[in-house]
């Protein structure tokens, strides 16, 4: 039988290579994909579910290409010491969080996460875990959480040396289960990577291990690269290379792999992560929050690296961070009119590249055969909406909009602004609550 929903009379925004505003059009999807878009009166007889989206605009769902859901529990940390670089902020913050973190905390801290996606028309997520106490069964307790929501999401383990050789071990086979048992079920809404942290915490022996097993299992990696300079200053006093060089000697560097960050690359490297294929993922509010640089995501670009956008779990909100990236742009160049369009695609063209290779499904637009992942929003334009104009409406105006309803693969997981998934959300968050109070007192 097949599994339908017809999205009715909406206002469809076409956002991939031929942008279109398409008015009072309906989407059908059908086992999962959009298999028809066109005016309501084409569509024919349809008994199956229908939702009515008149006054509303029907966008593809949106991709985040960073993230960690685990840093959920550091809303309202207090208990911080002060930083003043960004090694004290992984020192006095992150690190300590993420080695208190039990498996409970990793299943309650993504279910928020995850909820917190879908409230934002974000449909699906690529994760970069970390729990050093608790490696073994980590991206199972996450997996479980993206199996409640419906969401998709891809999942690793950030492999580093921070925490001695067992940890490494744990770390190593925690990717290597994990990328199998994805194999296994082959699930396009549950895909794994292989997670490394920075090359700075990973020494040669280490990599190389991570590289053999993950090229072995024929995965990409996802790593942060040259998020702050020292990371940089590291690897040429302790490798004499620069971090792309010593990735890409190491087999790390390729289509399927996320190099998360790149504030600090120079144009060799642009050049080398071109070459490799390998996508540098963008995440502004994080760079600016940690005072690490902006990424020139204009050079980039125009040296062919594929430029993705990620939120590093400063928001799930994908049109806030899109905006954060404009303005971060026109301050790195001293220039108000430069960015837009590198910027622009890096949500709506990159990602769904990124995605595309790793859940192997074209997203992340609203086209037949793509995944059925929409996002209704509530926008009633207030002046003109056309093709040309229709991404300066999306950061300037529906970006200010509100989240009707979320979608994936034709399943609706919020409806007018309610979930509608089987969670008893004030139980969740009143457990999160207990939980992150007994994690902060272990920091
Ligand atoms: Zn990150």
């Amino acid at each position: 039988m097949t599994d339908s929903l017809l999205i009715e009379n909406g206002t469809v925004l076409q956002t991939g290579k031929t942008p279109a505003v398409l008015r009072n059009h309906s989407v059908l999807i059908e086992n999962g994909r959009v298999t028809k878009i066109a005016p309501q009166r084409e569509i024919g007889k349809f008994t199956g579910r229908r939702l009515d989206a008149s006054g509303k605009l029907v966008l593809p769902g949106f991709i985040n290409a960073h993230t960690h859901c685990y840093s959920t529990f550091a809303r309202g940390l207090t208990k911080t010491r002060p930083a003043n670089t960004f090694m004290d902020v992984l020192k006095n913050l992150w690190w300590r969080l993420d080695s208190a973190l039990t498996l409970e905390d990793c299943y309650y801290s993504a279910l928020l996460a995850l909820l917190d996606s879908i409230r934002h028309g974000t449909t699906a997520i690529i994760d970069h875990h970390a729990s050093p106490k608790a490696v073994s069964g980590s991206l199972l307790c996450i997996e479980k959480a993206v199996k409640e929501t419906g969401l998709r999401a891809c999942l690793c383990y950030e492999l580093s040396d921070r925490d001695g050789r067992q940890i490494v071990r744990e770390g190593l086979e925690e990717n290597a289960s994990f990328i199998r048992h994805c194999g296994q079920v082959n699930d396009n809404r549950i895909k794994a990577l292989f997670g490394l942290h920075a090359a700075f915490t990973l020494s040669d022996r280490t990599l190389e291990s991570a590289s053999e097993l993950g090229n072995d299992l024929r995965t990409g990696f996802h790593i942060h690269v040259a998020e702050a300079a020292s990371d940089q200053a590291f690897s040429q006093r302790h490798h004499g290379m620069r971090v792309v060089a010593r990735l890409n000697k190491a087999g790390i560097l390729g289509p399927q792999t996320i190099a998360a960050h790149c504030v600090h690359v120079n144009r060799k490297e642009m050049d080398i992560l071109a070459e490799t294929q390998t996508a540098a993922v963008h995440n502004p509010q994080s760079n600016l929050n940690n005072a690490v640089g902006i990424a020139d995501v204009v050079l980039m670009s125009q040296r062919k690296v594929l430029v993705g956008l990620g939120t590093d779990a400063m928001t799930a909100n994908l049109l806030e961070e899109l905006r954060s990236a404009m303005w971060a742009q026109h301050l790195l160049a001293n220039n108000p009119s430069v960015g837009f369009a590198p910027v622009v695609a890096a949500l709506f063209s990159n990602n769904p590249k990124i995605a595309e290779r790793i859940f192997h499904l074209p997203m992340g637009e609203l086209r037949e055969g793509c995944a059925g992942d929409v996002v209704l929003m509530d926008y009633d334009p207030p002046t003109p909406l056309h093709r040309e104009n229709l991404f300066g409406h999306l950061v300037f105006g529906v970006s200010q909009a509100a989240v009707d309803t979320t979608i994936v693969g034709g399943k609706v997981l919020m409806q007018n602004r309610r979930l509608t998934l089987d969670i008893d959300e004030e139980r969740v968050n009143a457990r999160a609550r207990e939980l992150s109070e007994k994690l902060w007192k272990r920091l």
